[in-house]
């Protein structure tokens, strides 16, 4: 049973709401450029999942029959009350090695490159929690590896890996104020907001899953402040939409840095130092700006109204889509979500370009429409594995052509240079 394929339906119910909420309130949490690079990157990071997870799942497996110091079998993790508190032992421990992968996600420079992407959203919202990375399988395995070596279960680790992912999700939001004595002890709304501040006092602050108390125990804990309201947002911006460029901007900025450090140890070191170092040839030869906290304003490119609709309603499609595939994985595996998975890719990176309103955006955007995505539906069709009718399938993208057709007519902003 996968806990986190059976959350996304009540992850996406609450995003409704937030939404929903926010629009009432006219609190501004929420704008459709930011949420779509969002979600895009948070389905990126699923479909990529797909064929990434099996490096880690292969190393687990090697622990599992080699590493495990003990033997706990699964029948001990029952309701009585030793198999309890096997549970709770077991997520606490999952707890606090995730502490720590987190904690170094943010300290070492290849790890933060990883997470960074989580980070670089400047609103707050339901839709910031599912903005995860694509590139996390490189390195993260290797702190959850004790829990392998203790001989927990394979099933028992897989729930606790669950249940910690999915409780993160709520504390993404700003409709919750602070919550006095939880706030000391849980990670809650409050305090994982100062985690995605980048104001100095908040930088590298707050790293817990569930638990708060091992921030406090460590020396990382810092209680958001009303004299010192939070900004949301890495300091280097992220200062565009595309989804995959997500990925890789920390990594591309680490490549210059090796490429061009004179000594071989820099060029090394780059990578495993902590986060923002630089070797003193390249900081003199190449030096980064930061501009003022109080100059910072947030990366939003204005949109044409109609631009609007369409990427919303192709974006609503392109999600159905993006959830089908997860339930032709779970029945058919790897081979059902690669042609699919390619259109869906095409749509997202489509989507960056038209959120952005670039010159090359329509031009991308005729070529999927007239010619990724038929091809990518036939190749799916022909394996079988189209839940609806062939007929139904095709009217999509005419339909995206004739809605594509609408918006072009209808505009009238000029395009950004
Ligand atoms: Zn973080
Ligand atoms: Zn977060």
């Amino acid at each position: 049973m996968d806990l986190i394929a059976l959350a996304v339906p009540f992850f996406l119910l609450l995003l409704i709401l937030e939404i929903g909420i926010d629009r009432l309130r006219k609190t501004h949490f929420y704008r459709l450029n930011d949420a779509i690079n969002s979600l895009s990157i948070g389905t990126l990071s699923t479909l990529f999942g797909y064929f990434t997870n099996l490096l880690p799942i292969a190393i687990y497996g090697l622990a599992l029959q080699h590493l495990s110091l003990f033997d706990m079998p699964l029948s001990w993790f029952d309701f009585s009350p030793t198999g309890i508190a096997l549970w709770v032992l077991a997520l606490l421990a999952w707890d606090f090695c995730y502490y720590w992968a987190h904690r170094c996600g943010h300290e070492i420079s290849v790890l933060w490159a990883a997470h960074a992407i989580h980070h670089q959203s400047e609103d707050y919202n339901l839709s910031t929690a599912l903005r995860q990375t694509s590139s996390g399988f490189l390195f993260g395995w290797i702190f959850f590896l004790p829990l392998f070596v203790a001989g927990f279960p394979l099933e028992v680790i897989i729930a606790v890996n669950a249940i910690d992912l999915i409780y993160q999700f709520w504390v993404h939001t700003q409709l919750i104020g602070k919550l006095g004595w939880y706030d000391r002890v849980f990670v809650s709304p409050s305090n994982h907001r100062v985690h995605h501040a980048q104001n100095a006092r908040y930088i590298d602050k707050n790293y817990g899953g569930v638990l708060i108390l091992w921030d406090r125990v460590f020396g990382t804990f810092q209680e958001e402040l009303d004299d010192d309201p939070v900004i949301f947002g890495v300091r280097k911006p992220l200062s565009n939409w595309n989804p995959l460029w997500a990925n890789l901007q920390v990594y591309a900025y680490l490549l210059f840095d090796a490429r061009h450090a004179a000594r071989w140890r820099d060029k090394v070191a780059i990578w495993f130092r902590r986060t923002g170092w630089r070797p003193a040839d390249v900081e003199a030869r190449y030096p980064k700006t930061h501009h003022p906290l109080p100059e910072f304003r947030k990366f939003d490119p204005t949109m044409p109204e109609r631009l609007r609709s369409y990427v919303l309603t192709q974006f609503i499609v392109t999600t159905a889509w993006g959830l089908w595939m997860g339930a032709m994985y779970a029945e058919h595996g790897l081979g059902a979500v690669l042609f699919p998975g390619l259109t869906l890719i095409a749509a997202l990176h489509s989507f960056g370009l038209l959120t952005e309103w670039r010159p090359s955006a329509a031009r991308f955007e005729v070529i999927r429409l007239g010619i990724l995505t038929p091809a990518g539906i036939l190749l799916t069709a022909q394996a079988g594995l189209l839940p609806f009718s062939t007929e139904l399938i095709a009217a999509v993208p005419i339909y995206s052509v004739l809605s594509f057709a609408w918006f072009k007519h209808g505009e009238s902003e000029p395009l950004l240079t």
